[in-house]
């Protein structure tokens, strides 16, 4: 679907982060009329006011945060734009790209340098050269070449039944929807290779993961061009990645810029009601708004507090209720000494305690080195419950039992937690055991004049392009029902 926008107006937010109807008037019915009403100012809501206005309708977008750009944020920690969100442009992101040069944005290279891991498991620092032989490596057979880091992606791409991108919703690849430990404790993989696979994967826990769901993302990492299980999928060895030059958010916040319907922030919305032809949304902050279509992208974990009448179909309701997300949380420091010249192990590390993966990396400036801290899935509960006064010494406490050289070289500047995240919840939407099967179709179908997009829809695409491609399929659900 082609974009075409050629009228342009600014964002309509105030200095106070509130929507311009709603900053400017009483708490009541807002009276801008409109043909549908877009919950969620991330990339899939974004996306899907667009092109419903370049179709002809009327759009307004309701937003829960005081920001636009949902799960794509990006912040100016140091000096250096970090993306707290989405990170990497992939190359098969044709609709991303493309909406980001009609934006006018630039978009370069992921040009940072991650230094290579050291392997801290089980209370000892290995680098890779010996790690098959110590004592303290547990796993057996073949398992025991295999870096840690790379057991999970490489018996993904090894048992990857998957040829096309659509072959996860067919039925003949359903008996595959189980949690992914119990699919490769059959394969034979040892109890220890397992517990070292959960470290940092990329879902909530390979107990919980649909196995099936993790061979479709295996399925798309592969045909964006990441074809080789034993090369990191981040750092200077990934396939060329890209990223929107002064920060991913760039993208959602133009996204919003052009539109010419409102967008309204801090609105979070808290019940759906149909009556008198319309729906009726109404917002925590005592506002409502009425509209023939509603077009919904808010995660399923945030759809758990939005009431309905009438209510969804149980299907959806069941999908909504069980839904799980990918936690993901980081931490950045600063580098004040090198610790890796005084103790000759590789600067980054890959470890088996509640931070999983220290990245050292270097701005493509070459200006500093800084540490990313990245931990994902459900051992970010664990970071969630230190106390925000307490994580720069709980950080700096655990690195240095990790690694004494580390000792008074570090810093930690920030922290942002997605699983702490009341309206994100996480990285991506997590299919458990036997959800592909139950739900993939409840999941995005739409219910009379609701229509459902977002990430958590997703069918060939990943993360943000997934995001977009779900906004034209909502846009051409609406065109079936008024044509
Ligand atoms: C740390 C991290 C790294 C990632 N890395 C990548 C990557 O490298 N590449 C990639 O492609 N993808 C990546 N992703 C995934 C990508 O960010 C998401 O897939 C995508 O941005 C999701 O867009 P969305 O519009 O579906 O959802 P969201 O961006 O979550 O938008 C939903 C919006 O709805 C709002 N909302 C929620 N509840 C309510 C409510 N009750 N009322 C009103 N509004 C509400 C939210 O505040 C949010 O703004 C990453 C995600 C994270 C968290």
């Amino acid at each position: 679907m082609a974009l075409r926008l050629t009228r342009r107006k600014s964002l309509k937010v105030g200095l106070s982060g509130l929507g311009i109807i709603s900053a400017n008037s009483s708490l009541s019915h807002s009276n801008d009329r409109v043909d549908v009403t877009v919950i969620g100012a991330g990339l899939s809501g974004l996306y899907s006011a667009m092109l419903l206005e370049e179709q002809g309708f009327k759009v307004r977008v309701v937003e829960a945060t005081n920001e636009i750009g949902g799960r794509v944020k990006s912040k100016n920690i140091n000096g250096h734009i970090q993306e707290l969100g989405a990170s990497d442009i992939g190359i098969m992101y044709a609709r991303v790209v493309d909406v980001a040069d009609k934006l006018g944005l630039e978009r370069v290279p992921t040009d940072i340098k991650v230094h290579p891991f050291s392997y801290y498991v089980r209370d000892n620092l290995v680098n890779l050269n010996n790690w098959e032989t110590s004592n303290f490596n547990k796993t057996l057979g073949e398992e025991r070449s295999i870096p840690p880091s790379r057991l999970l992606m490489t018996y993904l791409f090894k048992y990857n039944p998957l040829k096309s991108l659509e072959d996860w919703l067919d039925p003949r690849f359903s008996h595959l929807d189980i949690p992914l430990e119990d699919y490769l404790k059959e394969k034979g993989i040892s109890d220890e290779a397992l517990r070292l696979m959960n470290v940092d994967v990329n879902c909530s826990d390979i107990r919980y993961s649909s196995a099936l769901s993790r061979f479709a993302d295996i399925a798309r990492l592969q045909f964006g061009g990441y074809l080789n299980a034993s090369k990191e999928q981040y750092g200077s060895d990934a396939v060329i990645l890209g990223k929107i030059k002064g920060g991913n958010q760039r993208l959602p916040e133009a996204m919003a810029e052009s539109l010419q319907g409102n967008v309204y922030l801090n609105s979070i919305v808290r019940s759906i009601e149909f009556s008198k032809k319309e729906y009726e949304i109404k917002c925590e902050n005592g506002k409502s708004y009425s509209s023939k279509f509603i077009v919904i992208t808010t995660p399923l974990t945030s759809l758990k507090n939005i009431k309905f009448s009438p209510l969804l179909p149980k299907e959806k309701m069941s999908a909504i209720q069980e839904a799980r997300y990918s936690g993901v949380a980081k931490i950045y420091l600063n580098i004040k000494k090198s610790f890796w010249d005084q103790d000759g192990f590789p600067a980054s590390m890959w470890t088996d305690t509640p931070i999983e993966r220290v990245f050292v990396r270097k701005e493509p400036d070459g200006s500093s080195q800084n540490i990313i801290i990245w931990v994902n899935g459900d051992t970010t509960k664990k970071i969630d419950s230190v106390p925000k006064n307490e994580m720069k010494e709980y950080i700096l406490n655990l690195l240095a039992k990790i690694r004494p050289s580390t000792k008074g070289k570090l810093e930690v500047i920030d922290s942002y937690s997605w699983s702490a995240n009341r309206f994100g919840m996480g990285d991506s939407y997590d299919y458990g055991p036997g959800h592909i099967t139950k739900f993939s179709k409840a999941i995005s179908s739409s219910f009379n004049g609701l229509f459902f997009a977002g990430e958590h829809t997703r069918n060939l695409d990943l993360g943000m392009e997934a995001a977009m491609a779900s906004s034209e399929r909502v846009v051409s659900e609406i065109l079936d029902k008024t044509s």
